[in-house]
């Protein structure tokens, strides 16, 4: 049975070529970096992008580039220690109180600057046959209150594989709340669907959904729409941006994507440094930067549509707030 969003989802774009003549767009990109990480957008999002601009925010996001296949000292595999924090196949278990699961390799967009581009997740992911040690891990944890649901991205699973987990992790006594993170609401915001809601909004666990917004424009059009429909259902929404070089290094960007995500019913939580990983370093802004930006979002916005910005360091108990 195939529904609207997976038809959606087979649709996407998946060579740069076809891309770039739906936009009219003339930009160089590199046919081998799309060998290593392969090219994926989906329509919906493509449609946000300003045809004809090579520059364009949204673009950048997703075009191979010849810098990818440059590798740079200090940008690495597995910047952030993910492979030492699987616990069992599909759990990250890094900080006290709240785990990960791995739940699929899948996303609907493929981003560059990814931090889990070189995850292995072939043999780390939470899968049907694998999901008996990761939930009996969480059920021996008395101190977990949370599990985030990661990928990849989650809401690729299917409604019946979603609602058996959070219907499984519902059972666990000691949990109370079901986190999501995901880009698809922005980037494939037909997967939002009733049934989908329904089964987000169907047990006892309170649930944060975390989108992944990094530029204002992101938020347009069903966009829109789907987080409206989010909010109806009760789910609370929080954004979590990448700080990138053209992409959203302005002061003016960040603040126009604070306001707009609090047009939408979402409060922005983090802003991070870019993670050091191998093909990523020309979206890199360095810390100094990254902090007088930070300093001036604090001088023109509220104090709740400030992200904190962090910066995620192996081995340290929670993402280390840079200031
Ligand atoms: C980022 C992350 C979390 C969530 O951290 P918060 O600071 O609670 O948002 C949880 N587990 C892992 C493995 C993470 O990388
Ligand atoms: S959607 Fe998330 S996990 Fe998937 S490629 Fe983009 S940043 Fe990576």
């Amino acid at each position: 049975m195939s529904e609207q969003w997976q038809a959606e989802l087979a649709e996407g774009f998946g060579s740069v070529r076809e891309l770039l003549d739906f936009l009219g767009t003339a930009v160089p990109f590199s046919a081998e970096a799309a060998e290593r990480f392969p090219f994926r957008v989906p329509r919906a999002y493509a449609r946000r992008m300003r045809p004809g601009d090579p520059h364009d925010p949204l673009l950048r996001q997703v075009l191979p580039r010849a810098q990818e296949l440059a590798s740079p000292e200090g940008f690495v595999s597995d910047p952030v220690g993910d492979r030492h924090a699987l616990k069992v196949p599909g759990l990250l278990h890094k900080y006290r109180g709240r785990a990960l699961l791995i739940t699929t390799g899948a996303c609907a967009i493929h981003c560059r600057y990814c931090f889990r581009r070189e995850f292995p997740y072939a043999e780390s992911q939470f899968t049907r046959q694998r999901e008996k040690a990761a939930l009996d891990y969480i059920a021996r944890d008395p101190e977990l209150g949370e599990i985030v649901l990661s990928g990849g991205d989650p809401l690729l699973l299917s409604d019946d594989r979603l609602a058996r987990l959070t219907g499984q992790l519902a059972a666990i006594p000691h949990l109370r709340r079901l986190r999501i993170h995901s880009r698809v609401p922005l980037v494939l915001p037909s997967r939002i669907d009733e049934r989908l809601l329904e089964v987000l909004s169907s047990h006892r666990l309170r649930t944060v959904v975390v989108i992944h917004a990094n530029h204002p424009r992101e938020l347009d059009g069903e966009a829109g729409g789907a987080l409206a429909a989010m909010r109806r259902a009760g789910l609370m929404l929080l954004n979590q941006a990448v700080l990138l070089r053209r992409v959203n290094d302005s002061v003016g960007t960040l603040c126009e994507l604070s306001e707009c995500l609090f047009e939408r019913g979402v409060l922005p939580y983090y802003l991070h440094l870019l993670d050091r990983v191998r093909g990523t370093a020309h979206f890199e802004v360095p810390e100094a930067e990254a902090r007088d930006l930070h300093e001036a979002l604090r001088r023109r916005l509220p104090g709740y549509l400030v992200p904190r910005l962090v910066r995620e360091i192996d081995g340290q108990p929670y993402k280390l707030p840079v200031s």
